[in-house]
């Protein structure tokens, strides 16, 4: 037996074979693949596998691990092999039925945070909806670090929901976040008037979602991301539906990919409704958040 064959298999050593392992499969973020896999296996945080990094996990950690990365190698996201995502600093379970939450998504959060914030509104609760609110990520983050609100989370996906009420009750906002299966807000009772609309829509064009990496395309969704033939469809839609169901000076605030950002701020130009507008960049430099003002 070689040396390296008698090594015993460390916290250490397992970090560092499935790093380069992920490395070769082509994750983006190999080492922490491995690390998040690894802690969940052993039911510790990442900062405990820094202080075990000399001891060498029992059969049945390596057998859940070893499978894990497996399926990791495979393509399948770390977040659904664990269960969860951290988004705005919370856990949210998700499974296949919806999307990921992404780092980007919390530039909107804080938005939608900022503009709570700034309404002045104190006699009554803010109305705040969350259109395509998959795995509930926006409206439990709005919902959490905003007390003084009522949000209303649709989609048109009953698995989504089920996903993104479990979140809400995890967080202990389900007495101020109402979920409803509905297509854009078509089944939200007609006399709701929104101060924020956010919306994380789907914006991804049918030829992007070719070039989309396999971790994404061959397991979140395709509901949940791709649009139509020029990614602005969806977007198109909201900015054309949502004003009747909007307070005068109420914020739209939608996410978008860079590439349909100048697009979409066009349309909301074009609309009679809307008038001020602004775009955050993400951490890229690149457009993400549209915000349009509600006349
Ligand atoms: N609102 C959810 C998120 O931002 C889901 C968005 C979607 O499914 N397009 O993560």
């Amino acid at each position: 037996m070689s040396a390296s064959q008698q090594e015993p298999w460390t916290v250490l050593r397992l970090l560092e074979w499935t790093t380069d392992f992920f490395k070769k499969k082509g994750s983006d973020s190999p080492r922490l693949d491995a690390e998040v896999l690894l802690a969940h296996a052993r039911n510790c945080t990442r900062i405990e596998l820094y202080t075990a990094f000399g001891e060498e996990p029992g059969e049945e950690q390596r057998i859940a691990f070893r499978e894990m990365v497996r399926r990791r190698g495979e393509g399948t996201p770390v977040a659904q092999l664990v269960g969860y995502r951290e988004f705005y600093s919370l856990r949210f379970r998700v499974d296949d039925s919806v999307l990921i939450p992404r780092p980007e998504t919390e530039h909107l959060v804080i938005e939608a945070l900022d503009f709570a914030k700034a309404s002045g509104v104190t006699d009554r609760p803010l109305q705040i909806a969350d259109i395509g609110t998959g795995s509930g990520a926006i409206a439990v983050a709005v919902a959490k670090n905003f007390a003084n609100c009522e949000v209303t989370a649709v989609d048109r996906s009953a698995s989504a929901l089920k996903i993104a009420t479990w979140n809400a009750e995890q967080h202990g906002v389900s007495d101020r976040v109402t979920f409803l299966e509905s297509d854009l807000l078509a089944a939200v009772d007609a006399p709701a008037q929104f101060d924020i609309i956010c919306t994380n829509p789907p914006y991804v064009s049918d030829s992007e979602y070719d070039e989309l990496s396999p971790t994404v395309r061959d397991h979140e969704p395709k509901t949940a991301l791709v649009s139509g033939p020029l990614g602005t469809e969806i977007i198109q839609r909201i900015i054309q539906e949502v004003p009747p169901r909007m307070h005068s000076g109420g914020w739209l605030i939608i996410e978008l990919s860079p590439m349909i950002a100048e697009a979409c701020g066009q349309i909301a130009k074009d609309s009679e409704h809307f008038a001020d507008q602004h775009f955050i960049k993400d951490l890229e430099g690149h457009k993400r958040i549209l915000s349009v003002q509600r006349c």
